[in-house]
């Protein structure tokens, strides 16, 4: 196991991103996927953890799982909102003792019907970074938005916001987009405030119109519309729009990576098929076409 730190001055990492699954059928697709992109030896994979209630899902289970059967660095998500300081510290504790060297510290989204929650004891996800510090010697990563986050008063203060986040923790791993120049824009801003962490992109092969328009329209990311059209060209034909996917998310990799970006963080959605083409075509991992 590994801290992310250590894998970045490496460079560059390749990671994968996958959802705590829900039910019987999903936990039994996310081991296939998880068997299937293990045998990459990608630097390290991370599992999300959702906002409220029941949609935070088990998590500690696939981080174990990733950890200590699969021997690949994890990185568990943790999300503060309606969660109290004793709640977070209980999970922190839990991490550190089952071995786990990274964190993802975020502040979370309530899920649809979470509004009745009580209220959490942090409001921002800098907060948690400072708490988790103080607790144990983590390597913390931050959400990092480059198109701003969509519920900033103004792109400045996000700006800003995000610089002084980026500041404190060790690196930063990004919302998805579509456009190398986000990142490039992102990335000079940041600098201009005297930010030197690393942010990693975070990549998502497009292959499904209906929940990347949603997801992109609740994240402030723009969707541009000849990916729209060509996955609309690729019709119901399910094979043909992954291969508009992974062409894609191909071409926006090698842009950051060109462009400086410290590695690749694929989401992949509990799909195994368009993150190996992606890295089959990148060459990140000789020998796996
Ligand atoms: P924060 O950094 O606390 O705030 C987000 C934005 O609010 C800032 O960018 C800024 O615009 C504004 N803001 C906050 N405080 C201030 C301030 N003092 N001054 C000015 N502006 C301020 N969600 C989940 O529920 N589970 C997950 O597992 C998960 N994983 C994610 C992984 C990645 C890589 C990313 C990019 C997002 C993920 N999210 C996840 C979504 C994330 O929780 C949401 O985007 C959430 O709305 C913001 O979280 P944050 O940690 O960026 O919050």
């Amino acid at each position: 196991m590994a801290k992310i730190t250590d894998l970045l001055r490496a460079g560059p990492t390749l990671s994968f991103e996958f959802s705590a699954p829900r039910d019987e059928d999903g936990v039994r697709r996310l081991n296939r996927t998880l068997d299937r992109l293990a045998r990459l030896q990608p630097s390290f994979m991370s599992v999300t953890y959702g906002a409220g209630g029941s949609s935070r899902g088990p998590t500690a289970e696939v981080v174990h799982h990733i950890h200590h059967d699969l021997g690949v660095t994890a990185m568990p998500h943790l999300t503060c909102v309606a969660h109290t300081r004793e709640e977070i510290g209980v999970l922190v504790d839990h991490y550190r003792e089952d071995g786990v060297e990274n964190l993802l510290a975020l502040h979370g989204d309530l899920p649809e019907g979470g509004a009745d929650l009580r209220p959490g004891q942090f409001t921002r996800a800098i907060d948690l970074v400072g708490f988790v510090r103080e607790r144990a010697p983590f390597a913390i990563g931050v959400a990092a938005h480059p198109e701003g986050h969509p519920k900033a008063s103004s792109m400045e203060a996000d700006r800003e916001h995000q610089a002084a986040k980026l500041r404190v923790a060790d690196f930063g791993m990004t919302q998805f987009f579509f456009r190398v120049e986000h990142y490039e824009r992102f990335m000079t801003e940041m600098r201009a405030r005297g930010v030197e962490t690393p942010v990693i992109p975070g990549i998502m092969p497009p292959t499904n119109i209906e929940g990347i328009a949603r997801m992109s329209a609740m994240n402030n990311t723009e969707f541009p519309a000849e990916i729209v059209a060509r996955l609309e060209a690729a019709g119901e034909d399910v094979a043909a729009r992954r291969e508009v996917g992974v062409e894609v998310a191909t071409r926006l990799c090698e842009g950051l990576l060109a462009a400086g970006a410290p590695g690749i963080h694929l989401y992949t959605m509990n799909f195994s098929d368009a993150p190996r083409a992606v890295v089959a075509n990148l060459g990140l991992r000789p020998g796996l076409g």
